[in-house]
């Protein structure tokens, strides 16, 4: 293998040997990545996104809550009282945010991670077992000792899918809030 040449003037242009800074790790970056995915939905509750990821952290599918695809949304209600029958909540027509991007995934899912805004609940778990995710990582877990929620940490358990909880902090969603800002002007 050939030497890497050195710089001959290195001292004398040291100024261009920037040190770059770090902004975000991957988890951070795909967190936000879920975040502007559920930012999407329209659910005016709750809005979830997703991301799924390879080992080489390159994104495979997105997902976001929203009712079936085609439909025509302006026929629907979006409440979730249910003392109302199941056809008059959001909950007879909504697809999660993890179902929506399994769907729309163009190649396997085998081995991959899953960013996701919120706990999964029990049937996406069932959807991301099977689909062989390997880890889930999530921001929220609002519905913890749920039975859905329990079932979720059940199947999770039981397929060998690890979860782990990541925060996002105060100073990276205002470094993201600055750099957007800095792209429009
Ligand atoms: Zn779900």
């Amino acid at each position: 293998m050939n030497q890497t040449p050195e710089f001959a003037n290195k001292n004398k242009y040291d100024f261009n040997f920037i040190k770059p800074e770090s902004v975000l790790n991957w988890d951070e970056y795909f967190m936000l990545q879920a975040m502007m995915a559920s930012f999407k939905s329209k659910d005016p509750a709750t809005k979830v996104g997703c991301v799924f990821v390879d080992d080489n952290n390159h994104q495979i599918t997105f997902g976001y809550n929203g009712f079936v695809a085609g439909i025509d949304e302006s026929e629907l209600p979006w409440g979730k009282d249910k003392t109302a029958p199941l056809e008059y909540q959001k909950y007879g027509y909504v697809v999660h945010a993890e179902a929506n991007a399994i769907l729309h995934a163009q190649r396997s899912l085998n081995g991959a991670r899953c960013y996701v805004t919120l706990f999964p609940c029990h049937e996406c778990a069932k959807l991301l077992a099977s689909s062989k995710v390997k880890e889930v990582i999530y921001l929220s877990d609002k519905h913890f000792g749920t039975e859905s929620n329990n079932i979720s940490k059940r199947i999770f358990n039981l397929c060998g899918i690890s979860t782990r909880q990541i925060t996002m902090s105060d100073t990276i969603l205002e470094n993201l809030s600055d750099h957007l800002k800095n792209l429009i002007i």
